[in-house]
């Protein structure tokens, strides 16, 4: 017996995507796993590790419209009726996903970390009640439908793909209408930086000085959910369960408590400096390094060491 998967992928984490393949491995548990990225666009076909790949060309700007994703997912899902389709949950992936999922009339399990398959039935194991549970998710009915952070799971394969051309049937008009378009800031994508330097709730200065600090370490500038739900930060430099997944050789927390939602965000972090006031804070326990201390304080100093 098969057990056949979709991944959508994303042409911007396209690593990301590729890893989702263990994701379709696991859920297959022990069936055999037969993998297909569905690529938009795609400039590079050649995605090992895929048993096929399907390919669909369009207007790019339509890419970006939620709606029109889901509509080609729709046509694909009903052309080939896979048993799971898989999306990375970043910001763009967490509007697709459960358009998808009514769409599909199926129920989305979001954000899995982890997955336990076997002969009788698959369970999708997700944070939950504020992340303090797991939840296990039995899943009885396909096509099963899950979103997954990127740097959850990890995959290398060599397989060559079939690709194959999908050919959509006519699309309802994208909504998405341009008006101007404006240079990008250039700011740094944290899940790409060597070095983070995270702000927390109890770092009470502007989070823009940070740049500096970070600038001289080579790396970027991070934050807590708090400053984003404060105005004092945008939710693109957000690390944790409802932000973004990183993995920095180095991980400062200034002023950060440690939470089970913020930590789920740090994946293979090498070294992590702690600047807490409290001796207690859970992120201490997970430091290499604490200092017992004013976040800002600390920020001044080490960077009148840098000087
Ligand atoms: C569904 C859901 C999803 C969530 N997703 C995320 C997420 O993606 N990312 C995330 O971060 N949170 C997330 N949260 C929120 C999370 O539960 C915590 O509330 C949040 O992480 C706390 O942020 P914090 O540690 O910065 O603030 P706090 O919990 O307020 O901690 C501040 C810390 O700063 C210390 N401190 C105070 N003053 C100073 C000082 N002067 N110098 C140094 N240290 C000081 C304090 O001792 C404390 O440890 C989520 C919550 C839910 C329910």
């Amino acid at each position: 017996m098969m057990f056949n998967s979709l991944i959508i992928i994303d042409n911007e984490n396209i690593m990301d995507s590729i890893d989702l393949i263990d994701v379709a491995n696991q859920l297959a548990g022990t069936q055999q796993s037969v993998v297909s990225g569905l690529g938009i666009n795609l400039v590079n076909k050649d995605l090992k590790g895929f048993d096929s790949l399907i390919c669909v060309d369009l207007p790019d700007i339509q890419l970006k419209d939620s709606r029109v994703l889901t509509d080609i997912i729709q046509q694909v899902q009903q052309t080939y009726d896979f048993d799971s389709v898989i999306v990375l949950a970043t910001d763009f992936g967490r509007m697709v996903a459960p358009r998808v999922a009514m769409r599909l009339e199926v129920g989305l399990v979001a954000d899995i970390t982890a997955i336990d398959s076997n002969e009788k039935e698959r369970r999708l194991i997700r944070p939950a009640f504020s992340g303090n549970m797991l939840a296990s998710i039995v899943c009885e009915s396909t096509p099963i439908m899950a979103s997954v952070h990127p740097n959850v799971f990890h995959f290398n394969g060599t397989k060559e793909p079939k690709v194959s051309d999908f050919v959509i049937n006519e699309l309802k008009p994208s909504s998405i209408e341009v008006l101007a378009v404006a240079q990008e800031t250039g700011s740094h994508d944290i899940r790409e930086a060597d070095v983070i330097v995270a702000a927390g709730a109890g770092y009470q200065a502007d989070v823009t000085d940070l740049k500096e600090i970070a600038h001289k370490l080579k790396g970027a500038v991070a934050v807590s959910k708090p400053l984003v739900e404060q105005n004092r930060a945008s939710r693109e430099i957000q690390v944790g369960q409802s932000g973004k997944t990183v993995s920095p050789h180095l991980y400062i927390a200034l002023g950060i408590y440690g939470s089970m939602q913020h930590v789920e965000g740090l994946k293979n972090v090498k070294d992590i400096i702690s600047v807490n006031t409290d001796e207690g804070a859970p992120m201490n326990y997970l430091a290499n390094l604490v200092v017992i201390g004013d976040a800002i304080e600390f920020i001044n100093k080490l960077t009148a060491r840098l000087q």
